[in-house]
């Protein structure tokens, strides 16, 4: 299927452009995507002679699977400048999800939003959403051409990080050729896959594997609503001596089953609030369900946050699937 080219708005490309001092920030919990497209913006930022600043918001901690990426430009939520020219916010599908960096990133003259949940709830001075791209790295990659910013091996590591990441290792349908392309330059840029794919999918810690057992030991099967579920406790975490930071590709273990089309993880937060993730294999909209609680994302991979227990978020689960 032919799909319109990735062209970053003439609005956007002047702001930053115009601006002196550029700030990027992603999600809370960041993922790939999120962390890749601040990095990348930030570091093309400075080597473009800007001054630049990204960051998160808390719990400001990153796993080991992202130390191939230059970090130089990350700062903790509380060291971010107030009041910069110009501040992107990456891959966040709405305001909240700015967590504790919300009221700094608005701060900035203008508040740029650069993301690819078709769920996005419109915050921000400036809007660049295109549900059609693979991953928001993707876009950040236009962004950097269309303003002539140089993408070298750092850039190109970050914004591969970002694609990689989201597209399911370039497997998922949001694979364009464009993103192929685009990875076809970060190669050439000098982009080391082979040591960022180690890092990013082929490492873990030892804990993890007991989280892994645990979690995998108590998935449910409900045939007739082709739904796949677990839970991960807080207690997993103590019992495998890991963070919860190290347990995002856990869901893609849980969503294996093939009797299921969806499959949900509620993992539990040392807070008692329930942090949920939703996949599908593309017949069911999970981003609706996630809906219900409050949440989004994307058609085929969604999350949520719920405060209540596990019966109640799992019972909503089904009624949305009824
Ligand atoms: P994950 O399950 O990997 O945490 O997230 C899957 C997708 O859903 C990602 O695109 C993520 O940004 C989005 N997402 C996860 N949690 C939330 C949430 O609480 N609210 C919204 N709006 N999106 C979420
Ligand atoms: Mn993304």
């Amino acid at each position: 299927m032919p799909t319109d080219p990735i062209v970053p708005p003439e609005e956007v490309v002047g702001a930053l452009a115009a601006a002196r001092r550029v700030g990027a920030v992603g999600h809370v919990g960041p993922d790939g995507d999120a962390l890749g497209s601040i990095l990348a913006l930030t570091l093309a930022a400075r080597r473009a002679g800007k001054e630049a600043y990204a960051t998160f918001g808390e719990p400001f901690v990153l796993t080991p699977i992202y130390d191939e990426l230059d970090r130089s430009t990350l700062v903790p939520p509380g060291e971010f400048p107030e009041g910069l020219d110009v501040v992107v916010a990456c891959d966040t599908a709405a305001r909240d999800r700015l967590g504790s960096v919300g009221k700094v990133a608005e701060s900035a003259t203008t508040l740029i939003v650069v993301d690819h949940h078709g769920s996005n709830d419109g915050f921000g001075d400036i809007r660049w959403i295109r549900p059609d791209a693979a991953a928001t790295a993707q876009m950040i990659f236009h962004l950097l051409r269309a303003l002539d910013w140089e993408i070298d091996a750092a850039v190109g590591a970050a914004i591969y990080t970002g694609i990689v990441t989201d597209t399911g290792r370039f497997q998922y349908s949001s694979t364009t050729p464009d993103v192929h392309h685009i990875a076809a330059e970060l190669l050439e840029a000098g982009v080391r896959q082979d040591r960022l794919g180690e890092k990013l999918f082929e490492e873990a810690p030892f804990g993890y594997y007991r989280v892994v057992a645990n979690v995998m030991g108590r998935a449910v099967l409900e045939r007739e609503l082709r739904l796949v579920w677990s839970v991960m406790y807080h207690a997993d975490l103590e019992e495998g001596g890991i963070g919860y930071e190290d347990t995002d590709g856990l869901v893609d273990l849980v969503r294996m089953a093939r009797e299921a089309d969806v499959a949900c993880l509620l993992k539990e937060r040392e807070s008692g609030v329930i942090k949920g993730s939703l996949r599908s294999r593309g017949v069911v909209d999970v981003a609706a369900v996630a809906a219900t609680f409050g949440g989004g994302g994307h058609h085929n991979a969604a999350g949520f946050t719920f405060s209540g227990t596990i019966d109640e978020a799992i019972e909503r689960v089904r009624a949305a699937l009824r």
